[in-house]
C-alpha cells in the first residue's frame, strides 16, 4: 500500500476506464472496494482524508449485533449484525475480540428482564454465538467489575459480544482490497462528477490534496460511501437533490483502566434518562459512551458538546465507585452517525433505524448510508450487487463472507506487544526491527508505541501525516491525547526521514497536530 505507486496506478493509463469507482475511505466504501476488488472488479478507491478519518475511527469499537436495536424491535437488523458479527471475528480474528459485557441489576426485576432479552440474542446468533449468557450474583458481577457501585446492587446479567480496532480494520481493509488488484488512495477528493450525453454518470473529477493537481477518471459505475457527506456528493450529481441525511453526534471518554478494573466491561440498557451506557476495556484503557445529539453541521473534526461531557461524567460516576472527574478525561472524541432519515423528520436521532440504505439516481450514483462497522461486508455486498447492474459490469458472485482480511492471524494473543498487527507482526519484527535496534525503544513512557511503528506504518500502511500515525495507525490520540502531543515531534522526525522531507515539514507537521490534539483533551493540565 504505497501512495507512490497507487498514483501511478491512476496517472499513467488515463484513458483507463475504471469498472468501479468507489468515493469514501471508511468502513462503507472499503468494504464495498473489498467486495468489487474481490469479484474480480477494476477498482479504484479514493478519500479524501485519510482512510476512517471520519465516524469510522470514532466507534464505541463494538462488533455487536446490538442489544438496543433488539429492544426496539428491529429484530432482522439484529439478525443479520449477529451473523455478521461472528463473521468478522472468524476474518480479522487478530482485530475482534470476543467481550463479556455485565448487565448490573440494582432493581429486582432486571436480573430476570434482561436474563430472558440475552437468552433471546443469544439464540439469535445462533452456531456464531460467542457464548451463553446467564444471570450472576451480586458477589460475581463484583468480582468481574471490582470498581461498580456496590449500593444497592443485587447482581447482573452477564453476556458476550465483539470489540474491534475500527481505523485499524480500515488500514486492513485497504491492504485487502490492494492485495486484490484494487487501486487506493488517501488524499484524494471528488470535486465533480461527469456526465456522458445521455446525462448517465461516467466519470469524475479528482483532487489530489498532496499536490494540489487535480484528475480526471472514467468509471462504469460510482459510489457515494461518503457518511455523513453524502449528501455533498449527491449534489456534485443534482444540485437539486435533496437532504437525506441527519447526522447524529456520539462522544466518548477514555479513562484509566483502573476506573473499571477487571476485564468484564459494563453496558446499561437505560440510563436513568433513558439511554444506552457502555464502559469498555480497550487497549488497556477505558471507553466510555456514548451520546446521541441530532446535529446540523457536519465536519471531519467534530466537537463533543459541554451537556455530552457532562452527561457521561455525570452517568458512569452512578456506577463506578470512583466518580470520574474532567482532569481523569485521557482523551475525549466525537463521531457522527450518517443516519439515513428525510429531513426534517420527527424522530428522535436515538430512534432512527441503524439500517443501512441503498439508493441509485437517475444519472446512476449508487448512494449508500447508514448501517454499522458491524455489517459493512453485508451493506458492501448489497452496494456492488446494486453497481453491477446500475454500471451493466459482469455478473459475479460475491466472495467476501470467509474471505481473510489482511493480517489474519488464528489464536491471536491479545495480551502480546503489537498483537493488532497480525500476521505482519512477524514481518515488521524481521525487517524494521532488524533493520535498526533502536527503532524497538518507546515514544512515550505512558503508551506501548516503539519508533519502529512508524516506519512500518509510512512503508505499508500509507501514513501520509503525523496525524494518520498518532489518531489512526495507532490510537494514540484516543487513548491519552496529551501523550500523543508530546510524541509528536519524535514521529514527525522518523516520518520526514523515511519520506524525505524538510525540516519546514516537521515544523508544520507537529503544529498541526498539535492543535487538532488540543481538541482532544477536557483541562489544561
Ligand atoms: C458515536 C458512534 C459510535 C458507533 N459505534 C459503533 C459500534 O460500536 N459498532 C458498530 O458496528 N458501529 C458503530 N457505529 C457506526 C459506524 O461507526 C458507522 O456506521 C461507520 O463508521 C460509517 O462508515 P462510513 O464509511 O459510512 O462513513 P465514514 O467513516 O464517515 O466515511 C466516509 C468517508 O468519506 C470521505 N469523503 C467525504 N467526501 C468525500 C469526497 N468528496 N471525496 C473523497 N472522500 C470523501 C470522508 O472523508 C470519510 O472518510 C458508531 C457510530 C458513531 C457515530
Amino acid at each position: 500500500m504505497n501512495r507512490k505507486l497507487m498514483l501511478e496506478n491512476l496517472t499513467s493509463q488515463p484513458q483507463k476506464e475504471w469498472d468501479v469507482l468507489v468515493i469514501g475511505g471508511g468502513a462503507t466504501g472499503l468494504g464495498a472496494a473489498v467486495d468489487a476488488a474481490t469479484r474480480g472488479f477494476n477498482t479504484l478507491l479514493v478519500e479524501q482524508a485519510d482512510f476512517a478519518k471520519g465516524t469510522s475511527s470514532r466507534s464505541t469499537k463494538l462488533v455487536h449485533g446490538g442489544v438496543r436495536y433488539l429492544a426496539q424491535g428491529d429484530v432482522s437488523l439484529v439478525f443479520e449484525a449477529l451473523h455478521e458479527r461472528g463473521l468478522l471475528m472468524q476474518n480479522a480474528p487478530h482485530l475482534v475480540r470476543n467481550q463479556a459485557f455485565i448487565i448490573p441489576a440494582y432493581e429486582w426485576w432486571e436480573g430476570p428482564f434482561y436474563n430472558i432479552g440475552m437468552k433471546v440474542y443469544d439464540l439469535m446468533a445462533g452456531k456464531l454465538g460467542f457464548g451463553p449468557s446467564q444471570k450472576i450474583s451480586k458477589e460475581e458481577t463484583l468480582k468481574a467489575i471490582p470498581n461498580l457501585t456496590q449500593k444497592g446492587l443485587l447482581g447482573g446479567v452477564i453476556y458476550y459480544d465483539g470489540q474491534f480496532d475500527d481505523a485499524r480494520l480500515a488500514v486492513n481493509l485497504a491492504q485487502t482490497a490492494v492485495e486484490n488488484g484494487a487501486t487506493v488512495l488517501n488524499y484524494m477528493k471528488v470535486i465533480g462528477l461527469h456526465k456522458d450525453a445521455r446525462g448517465i454518470l461516467d466519470g469524475a473529477l479528482l483532487l489530489d490534496l498532496e499536490t494540489n493537481r487535480e484528475i480526471a477518471v472514467k468509471a462504469r459505475v460510482i459510489i457515494n460511501a461518503t457518511g455523513v457527506f453524502s449528501d455533498s456528493v449527491r449534489k456534485l450529481d443534482d444540485p437539486s437533490a435533496p437532504n437525506t441525511v441527519v447526522p447524529s453526534q456520539g462522544v466518548h471518554l477514555i479513562l484509566e483502566h483502573s476506573f473499571l478494573q477487571g476485564d468484564s466491561a459494563i453496558m446499561i440498557p437505560h440510563t436513568p434518562d433513558g439511554r444506552v451506557l457502555f464502559a469498555v476495556p480497550w487497549h488497556n484503557k477505558v471507553i466510555v459512551g456514548t451520546t446521541d445529539t441530532p446535529l446540523r453541521e457536519i465536519s471531519l473534526e467534530p466537537r463533543p458538546l459541554p451537556e455530552e461531557i457532562d452527561f457521561l461524567l455525570n452517568t458512569s460516576a452512578q456506577y463506578l465507585k470512583k466518580d470520574p472527574r474532567p482532569e481523569d478525561v485521557l482523551s475525549v472524541f466525537a463521531g457522527l452517525r450518517p443516519l439515513a432519515a428525510p429531513a426534517g423528520s420527527a424522530e428522535q436521532t436515538k430512534d432512527i433505524s441503524r439500517r443501512h440504505q441503498i439508493t441509485v439516481s437517475l444519472s446512476g450514483l449508487v448512494t449508500v448510508t447508514g448501517g454499522k462497522w458491524t455489517t459493512y461486508r453485508k451493506m458492501a455486498e448489497e452496494t456492488i450487487d446494486k453497481a453491477i447492474i446500475v454500471g451493466g459490469l459482469e455478473e459475479k458472485d460475491c466472495v467476501t463472507k470467509h474471505l481473510p482480511i489482511h493480517g489474519y492471524l488464528k489464536n491471536t494473543d491479545f495480551d502480546q506487544p503489537l498483537y493488532y498487527y497480525g500476521a505482519d507482526k512477524t514481518i515488521l519484527q524481521e525487517t524494521v526491527f532488524a533493520e535498526d535496534q533502536s527503532l524497538e525503544e518507546p515514544l512515550h513512557a505512558h503508551l506501548p508505541y516503539l519508533k519502529g511503528e512508524v516506519i512500518w506504518a509510512v512503508r505499508h500502511e500509507m501514513a501520509r501525516t503525523v496525524e494518520d500515525f498518532l489518531a489512526r495507525r495507532t490510537r494514540a490520540l484516543f487513548l491519552d491525547a496529551r501523550a500523543s502531543i508530546e510524541m509528536a515531534p519524535a514521529v514527525a522526525r522518523l516520518m520526514a526521514d523515511e519520506l524525505g522531507y524538510s525540516r519546514k515539514w516537521i515544523k508544520q507537521q507537529v503544529a498541526d497536530y498539535q492543535a487538532l490534539a488540543k481538541g482532544y483533551l477536557l483541562t489544561d493540565q
